[in-house]
């Protein structure tokens, strides 16, 4: 699907954080699965260029209408970053997709584990309502983890705190990673669990289990970079952990350096091509 959007709303949710809601112009549905993400090709004084971003839709007047919901943190230097924290509504986008793994299994396991550091937290929202049966139904625990700084930069707490109290089995933790343990300014919501340090130093006490767990990971490489590893020592494969890195895109014009070869490969490659001429 390749469709024009235009930018409709826009809030801010803390001092690095906005959403953004663009309108499909020719007024027609979005169709996409909870977890998924467009490409949206923008164009500034520059040119165009394309940066990936997931549907965050989880309002009920969005959940299946023309409106794709982004949830975007700025970026020192970033070209999207400055386009679209700077713009008014009207400006306009071509969107591709969609795109992505990262979406609900067809049949939930035991306990789901949705784990997210900044705006990763994107395309577990829409997730919320598509869990809403088997959570009321008692057919799934779902643990919802979340890294961010600081209270200031729990976008979406009160929505996520209201959907816990709903749940029971629908259990919200945040990992703030640059509070001091113990600091008494903190702020969180109700039916939250805090913990402080990075998302991944955390998971122990939720002795995780591949036998009744899958896992959905996203946002920042470097959490999950750490944390793929923990959980293979533990049993989990590619079938459990679905990964979606938040990777930056690759700069116009700028080659990956060449391999450096080891002096063992260069003689190989010197055998091999010896042989062959
Ligand atoms: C599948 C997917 C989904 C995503 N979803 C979201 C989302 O929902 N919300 C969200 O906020 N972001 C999301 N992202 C990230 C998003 O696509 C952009 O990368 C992000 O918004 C930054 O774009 P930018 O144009 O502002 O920054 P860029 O112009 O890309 O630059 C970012 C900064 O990094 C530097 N930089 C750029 N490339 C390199 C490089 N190769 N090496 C070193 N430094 C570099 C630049 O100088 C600049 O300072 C997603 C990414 C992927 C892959």
């Amino acid at each position: 699907m390749q469709v024009q959007v235009r930018l409709e709303r826009v809030r801010q949710l803390s001092s690095s954080t906005k959403d953004f809601r663009f309108v499909r112009v020719d007024g027609e549905p979005i169709t996409f699965l909870p977890g998924q993400f467009f490409r949206f090709v923008f164009t500034d004084q520059t040119g165009e260029f394309e940066r990936s971003y997931s549907l965050c839709n989880f309002e009920s007047d969005c959940l299946h209408g023309e409106f794709l919901d982004l949830v975007i943190s700025t970026v020192e230097g970033g070209r999207a970053s400055k386009l679209l924290f700077d713009a008014e509504p009207g400006l306009e986008a071509t969107v591709t997709g969609p795109f992505g793994r990262l979406v609900l299994p067809k049949k939930l396991p035991e306990r789901l584990f949705l784990i997210a550091t900044s705006v990763g937290i994107a395309p577990y929202m829409p997730m919320l309502d598509a869990l809403r049966d088997s959570l009321q139904q008692g057919d799934v625990e779902v643990y919802f983890l979340y890294g961010t700084r600081d209270a200031g930069e729990f976008v979406y707490g009160q929505v996520l705190s209201a959907f816990a109290e709903q749940y029971k089995n629908f259990h919200l933790m945040v990992c703030y990673s640059r509070i001091e343990h113990g600091d008494a300014s903190i702020v969180s919501h109700p039916n939250v669990t805090v913990r402080f340090g990075y998302v991944q130093n955390n998971m122990a006490v939720l002795k995780m289990n591949p036998v009744t767990d899958h896992v959905l990971l996203c946002g920042n490489p470097m959490m999950i970079d750490d944390l793929y590893p923990q959980l293979k020592q533990q049993g989990f494969g590619v079938r459990q952990v679905v990964r979606e890195k938040y990777v930056f895109a690759k700069r116009p014009g700028i080659k990956k350096p060449a391999v450096q070869m080891t002096a063992e490969q260069k003689r190989l490659l010197a055998e091999k091509m010896k042989k062959y001429s």
